[in-house]
């Protein structure tokens, strides 16, 4: 089979959850956007469930719906991207909340749902989503007498602790929300580990929980084996893959592996990645390709079967550094060709 595995440990998943759990007093929840960071929304949400997550976040209504088929009644699911036109029977049917972010979003909910549950977001410096300190100024007794069941904001640079700007936010965030009857939220990985001033009454972590930065304790939750589909010795002068980017200065044995950037295996990770049997490092040669990658295996003095390149020391944060991204990047582009296993 030429198909590569992706393991996904949702032990480890767990055990993540609960370590940036102890690390505050609050409520913690849980963010599964993008299909769970591309882990996989489902598997994901019941495990979390299953260990006490009582409120998940995820950034639209429709990853909501598929939230709410494998988790029932129940968990909280909130919706980054408020309420917007068209989402309102779903809101409604499924029992979603939506984090409000403007004016309109706010009589679109309380005119078509009313006393339905709803969060307000604040933007508080990021000027990316939420309602504006002076608009929220406007709204707030309006809001107030509904009842928000969170206020919440969102921090531009918790993965930096020494910038400023936390403490800026912070600052606003406790201006705009002092003497409100109502559940705060400003934390997400990074926030946590900023300190006890930044968590208020619920966090909400999402890629700590997959074992990427900033959170440097997590456990690896990923990890990718790739089948070997083809050995073959070269010659001092041939070279691999297209473009004829690498040479062989010495009699080189090459395998030939199953995946490529289809699979999120980023052409920029170049050869700045490695490939292990077990913990010894091969490395990358020539250019990836679509769907496969060249590899250099003459100092293991055998032709394994497979080689692994997510692994517990090539970690999603080293692949990123590898094509100068982010560990976030990596985990939501591994896309949908993997054999899943899921390790509980
Ligand atoms: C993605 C996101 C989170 C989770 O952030 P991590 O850095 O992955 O922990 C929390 N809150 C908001 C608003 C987000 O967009």
């Amino acid at each position: 089979m030429a198909t590569a595995t992706l393991s996904i440990d949702l032990a480890a998943l767990v055990r993540n959850w609960k370590a940036l759990d102890a690390k505050s007093s609050s409520e913690t929840a849980a963010v599964v956007k993008a299909d769970g960071y591309g882990l996989g929304v489902q598997r994901v949400g019941r495990s979390l469930a299953n260990a006490g997550v009582r409120k998940f976040f995820v950034a639209a209504t429709e990853e909501g719906a598929d939230l709410r088929a494998a988790l029932g009644p129940g968990p909280e699911i909130n919706i980054f991207s408020g309420h917007m036109s068209g989402d309102t029977d779903m809101i409604h049917d499924l029992q979603l909340t939506p984090m409000i972010n403007s004016i309109d979003q706010l009589l679109r909910h309380v005119e078509s749902l009313p006393g339905h549950d709803f969060g307000i977001q604040i933007d508080t410096g990021m000027n990316r989503l939420g309602m504006e300190p002076a608009e929220w100024a406007a709204l707030r007794d309006v809001a107030e007498k509904q009842k928000p069941s969170l206020v919440m904001s969102h921090l531009a640079c918790a993965d930096e602790p020494d910038h400023p700007m936390n403490a800026q936010q912070l600052k606003v965030f406790k201006e705009v929300t002092a003497g409100l009857d109502a559940p705060r939220s400003l934390a997400a990985t990074g926030g946590i580990l900023l300190g006890p001033d930044y968590h208020f009454d619920v966090t909400r972590p999402g890629v700590g929980l997959y074992g990427g930065f900033p959170f440097a304790d997590a456990e690896p939750v990923a990890q990718v084996a790739i089948p070997v589909i083809q050995c073959r010795d070269l010659e001092v002068g041939e070279t691999v893959g297209y473009s004829n980017t690498w040479t062989a200065q010495r009699p080189t044995r090459v395998a030939t592996i199953a995946a490529g950037y289809a699979d999120g295996l980023l052409r920029a990770m170049g050869s700045d990645m490695q490939v292990y049997h077990g913990s010894t490092a091969c490395p990358v040669i020539g250019r990836i390709s679509m769907d496969m990658i060249g590899v250099d295996i003459t100092d293991l003095g055998e032709d394994p079967r497979e080689l692994g390149i997510l692994t517990a020391d090539q970690t999603v944060d080293v692949l990123a550094d590898a094509a100068g991204t982010i560990g976030y990047e990596i985990l939501t582009s591994l896309g949908n060709r993997y054999n899943r296993r899921y390790i509980s």
